[in-house]
């Protein structure tokens, strides 16, 4: 179903993004790999690998004008935008009463802001092909809270109120938007927790087990074929919300 299709992937170059990148490579999609600070050669090969074009851009997501420009040349390069994931994030984990001003801007700037900015250019080119998918990286976080994340689970709840109210605008024309909500998944972003705090986490997954990249890519591929799911936050966490 995907095949020829293509699909733009922010954060693509490691962690859950690259998996996202690598399945649905893997179905035949022609890849747009977004990279902030630097992607590697072995990557961009890899996902080349399955007989797609891979394109690779840099760039930062909390970049209004970059997201007008990277969907410009996707739509010169490759013809059009059939997918979106929105995975670019990060964390600056402070407690609230020691976080400062840039800590919390950073975060919504690249998790929320960035969503923004790419739905918003992807979204153009969309509604003139009556189709399209756009799937937002959410996160437990975003629904239940965490203490220490004041700024990051603004930023999640936030792209869940925003995948909400794009589904409802652009469903007329056949643009589906899902958010996906990971628990705790195995990258770099969680490997800087301690033993400690990890061993913490276990205790309240019920599938006793982390989230492995591949769980969350699957279901990016699942959301990207399913013409009649919109509007809906899926949580791939184990159980950690139920
Ligand atoms: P990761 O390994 O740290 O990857 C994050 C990616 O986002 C990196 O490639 C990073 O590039 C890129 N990025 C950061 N700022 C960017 C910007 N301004 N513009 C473009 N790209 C940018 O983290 P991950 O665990 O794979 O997380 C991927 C997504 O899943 C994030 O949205 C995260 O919030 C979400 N999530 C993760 C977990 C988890 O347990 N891992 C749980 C829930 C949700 P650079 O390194 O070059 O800056």
């Amino acid at each position: 179903m995907l095949i020829g299709k293509t699909a733009v992937i922010t954060g693509a170059a490691k962690g859950i993004g690259k998996a996202i990148a690598l399945a649905f490579a893997k179905e035949g999609c022609n890849i747009v790999l977004n990279y902030h600070s630097s992607v590697s050669e072995d990557t961009i090969k890899e996902i080349e690998g399955y007989g797609v074009t891979c394109l690779p851009v840099q760039g930062d997501v909390s970049d209004f004008e970059f997201a007008a420009s990277l969907m410009k040349r996707v739509k010169k390069e490759l013809g059009s935008v059939d997918i979106l994931v929105n995975n670019a994030g990060i964390t600056r984990d402070m407690l609230l009463m020691r976080m400062s001003e840039e800590e919390f801007d950073s975060v919504i700037n690249t998790n929320l802001k960035g969503c923004f900015n790419m739905v918003r250019h992807a979204s153009n080119l969309m509604l003139k092909q009556r189709s399209g998918a756009i799937i937002n990286m959410a996160s437990v976080v975003g629904v239940m809270g965490n203490a220490g994340q004041v700024n990051y689970a603004a930023s999640k709840a936030g792209i869940i109120g925003l995948t909400k109210s794009v589904a409802k605008e652009l469903a007329a024309r056949g643009i589906t938007c899902n958010a996906i909500a990971p628990g705790f998944v195995e990258t770099d972003m969680t490997d800087v927790l301690t033993d400690e705090q990890k061993a913490k986490m276990l205790e309240v997954i019920p599938l006793k087990r982390y989230g492995r990249v591949e769980d969350i890519a699957e279901v990016a591929v699942f959301l990207a074929k399913n013409t009649y799911i919109t509007g809906q936050v899926i949580h791939v966490d184990g159980g950690m919300v139920m």
